[in-house]
């Protein structure tokens, strides 16, 4: 089972020389099989990318960049992939990404199914392309069953595995998996995670995404007030149990939101008695 961290690029040098700290503290105690690092749609957060994919393979680790199509256009797609292609990068996340409110057109892709073509159509098989995949369906969903077929066009047409959004509740987890596995579709499909380290912050970043947080949950959280300590011990001992049942149902990774830092995973992984010490 591999265990992967995601970054978001910072948008300063302290913050870029505090993140290379993190991922030293990442390689110390955990080895992930690879970090990933997000792109802010429409190029919102290019060079901070760019910057960050740079930093994280020069210092020998395995990174996979981002790379959301809406508002880009196929010039500057194919600019990146053999950007990346020279830098010696084989592995990427492909995804739509959302529009900013009063940022401009979708432009030249609408799903990330077309962009997924795209990368396979410039540069064949250099990448190993992940997608994204949602247990609880994505919040603009037709409808659940839709979803998954959309999830499946995808990976027909290139990707290889694919990363979940998060969620607390396996169930959904498991029918996902099962419903593409009905379709014929068999590749790893890696369970998200997100550390709960806040009340607020989580409960509206998870209504916008559309992840559930079960309703246990919500009101313990709420019952905490601003008693960060408390909330942080019932969130890692939620995430910890989440990330058990996962691993003894064959899991096939675990992807961590790591929002830049490390103490939360850590706690987790250790937990779960994946890291060295
Ligand atoms: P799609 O697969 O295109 O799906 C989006 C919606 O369109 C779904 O409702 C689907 O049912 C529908 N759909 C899909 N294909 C078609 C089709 N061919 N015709 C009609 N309808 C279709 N966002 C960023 O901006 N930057 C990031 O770095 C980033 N990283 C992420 C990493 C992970 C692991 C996840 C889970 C999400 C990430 N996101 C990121 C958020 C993501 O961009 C949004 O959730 C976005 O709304 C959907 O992206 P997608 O690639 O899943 O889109």
């Amino acid at each position: 089972m591999e265990i992967s961290i995601e970054f978001f690029p910072p948008k300063t040098t302290d913050g870029l020389d505090r993140l290379e700290k993190i991922r030293q503290q990442y390689n110390a105690q955990l080895n992930p099989a690879f970090y990933s690092v997000t792109y802010g749609a429409g190029g919102s957060t290019q060079a901070g990318t760019l910057q960050t994919v740079r930093m994280i393979h020069g210092a020998g680790d395995v990174v996979a960049p981002h790379l959301s199509c809406v508002g880009n256009t196929r010039a500057l797609v194919a600019e990146l992939l053999s950007h990346y292609k020279e830098l010696g990068i084989k592995k990427m996340v492909a995804l739509r990404g959302d529009l900013p409110s009063g940022m401009g057109q979708y432009g030249e892709f609408h799903h990330a199914n077309e962009l997924v073509e795209y990368i396979r159509s410039q540069t064949q098989d250099w990448f190993h392309i992940e997608v994204a995949a949602y247990p609880e369906s994505h919040p603009q969903a037709k409808s659940p069953e839709k979803d998954i077929d959309f999830f499946v066009q995808k990976v027909r047409v290139g990707a290889n595995s694919a990363i979940t959004q998060y969620f607390f509740n396996c169930d959904a987890y498991f029918r996902f998996v099962d419903e593409v596995s009905r379709r014929g579709v068999d590749v790893p499909i890696v369970a998200g995670i997100m550390p709960i380290t806040s009340s607020a912050q989580l409960l509206r970043f998870s209504d916008a995404c559309g992840a559930e947080v079960p309703r246990w949950v919500r009101l313990r959280l709420q019952s905490f007030g601003d008693d960060t300590l408390s909330i942080k011990a019932f969130g890692e001992e939620v995430v910890t149990n989440l990330c058990e049942k996962l691993i003894a149902s064959g899991v096939p990774g675990l992807h961590f939101y790591s929002l830049n830092q490390a103490e939360p995973t850590l706690r987790i992984t250790k937990n779960l008695k994946l890291t060295k010490s």
